[in-house]
């Protein structure tokens, strides 16, 4: 959603195996911009908080204000949930759509061969991912999280030693409260 960064609209997982950070992140991002702006955004009905706010910050300010009136006037609302959110159930659609698509391609030695060498999740998308992956494949998949976890704990230390006023290094805040979240989700 941030101004000046190209929009892609990806056709595969495959095509972001290897670029930095979590693949399924990426897809979603972009997925989500493209849904929050144009044609698509002028089908929203119903948005969820942070969509409201998703769309008041992107560019299109014709369609931005072309779903504000639909959701000001009676035919469109605010979601109690994210279920009824009409960009939050696009964006779960599709990251189950990617999950399944990247179980699959593990099938192919290529892409097998990326899990395990060079893969990175976010916590949230390895927990899914483990949740549907091939049983032979789930220690790896901890090895990521785990690996995941230590380098988070040296971001925040760094972090708590020497705060950089320019903000530098504050992501490590945001991936904190992602990886407890997630946490709890393997838990239950
Ligand atoms: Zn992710
Ligand atoms: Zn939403």
């Amino acid at each position: 959603m941030r101004p000046h960064r190209q929009i892609v609209l990806h056709q595969s997982i495959a095509e972001l195996l290897h670029e930095p950070g979590c693949p399924f992140c990426r897809f979603l991002k972009d997925f989500q911009a493209i849904h929050l702006q144009g044609d698509s955004a002028r089908e929203i009905r119903r948005l969820c908080n942070f969509h409201a706010w998703g769309v008041a910050a992107v560019q299109d300010a014709q369609a931005a204000a072309e779903v504000f009136l639909t959701l000001v006037n009676e035919n469109g609302s605010m979601a109690d949930q994210r279920a009824d959110c009409d960009v939050c159930r696009k964006v779960i659609e599709e990251e189950d759509r990617r999950i399944r698509e990247l179980i699959t391609l593990l099938g192919k030695p290529e892409v097998a061969r990326w899990l395990r060498t060079e893969a990175v999740f976010c916590i949230p998308h390895a927990v899914k991912v483990r949740q549907k992956a091939p049983l032979t494949l789930t220690a790896r998949i901890d090895m990521i999280i785990q690996s995941y976890r230590e380098r988070l704990k040296d971001e925040l230390i760094q972090l708590r030693n020497d705060p950089s006023p320019d903000r530098t290094g504050w992501g490590a805040l945001g991936r904190a409260a992602e990886f407890l979240v997630a946490q709890r989700g393997i838990r239950a």
